[in-house]
């Protein structure tokens, strides 16, 4: 007996990207589930049950956030929204809604294969599982439990600050965190905007733990958009 495929529902309204999605999907062995409303995708993602859904944010009745928000009120499915350039800021907001990542229009079948890869198994590993109290990608260590960060197997000290932006990377780790979220949970709400902050945090950051700070392995930026801890 075949094992179940993996389902995909695309919330889309553009007929060629539709139709894209479909062909690329199907080709990689999942089975591909298709709303061109918002309102569609809702009923949809309630009765199918999907296990991943792509979300564009420009639709032509409900506004993608919208889908975002009504989506996280019952459902923990990964969603990955698709934007076009210029709703930058939406993305931001679709990712603190909760949505688990996003793609910019146009994308490549490659790198729209690997956020759903990565959406899946973080999704598979959250399912049942206590929090994993140790992060390990390359050099780089952190015991969450006893707030203990080495780097080639040596301790390194880190402030307060440093350490609980640190933590919240690991926990999200393979995952963009948007910079308001990272500044409200170690600032507070008042400090929300203020991404100077956060900058010369995650700089810090990253001339203690990375090996070429200009370059770093670990600590990955998504410009205008947020942080990234790096997995393998
Ligand atoms: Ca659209």
């Amino acid at each position: 007996m075949e094992p179940e495929k993996l389902s995909v529902l695309c919330i889309e309204d553009e007929a060629p990207i539709c139709l894209f999605l479909k062909t690329t999907l199907a080709a990689s062995g999942y089975a591909y589930l298709q709303a061109g409303t918002g309102e569609e995708g809702l009923v949809q993602a309630a009765t199918r049950n999907p296990d991943l859904i792509l979300l564009d944010l420009g639709l032509p009745d409900i506004d993608g956030l919208e889908v975002t928000r009504r989506l996280r009120e019952w459902s923990k499915k990964p969603i990955i929204v698709v934007s076009a350039r210029e709703r930058e800021a939406d993305k931001v907001a679709a990712l603190d809604m909760g949505a688990d990542d996003y793609l910019t229009k146009p994308f490549g079948v490659q790198e729209l294969l690997a956020r759903i890869r990565a959406a899946l198994r973080r999704h598979q590993d959250s399912l049942g599982k206590p929090e994993e109290p140790l992060f390990r990608h390359g050099d780089l260590e952190v015991d969450l439990a006893h707030r203990k960060v080495l780097k080639s197997g040596k301790e390194v000290h880190l402030t307060k600050r440093e350490f609980g932006l640190l933590a919240i990377l690991a926990r999200h780790a393979g995952k963009v965190v948007t910079q308001r979220h990272l500044l409200t949970e170690i600032w507070g709400e008042a400090y929300a905007d203020q991404v100077h902050y956060l900058r010369v945090h995650m700089n810090n950051l990253r001339n203690k733990l990375e090996s070429q700070p200009g370059r770093p392995e670990h600590f990955l930026t998504e410009s205008g958009v947020g942080y990234r801890l790096a997995v393998d």
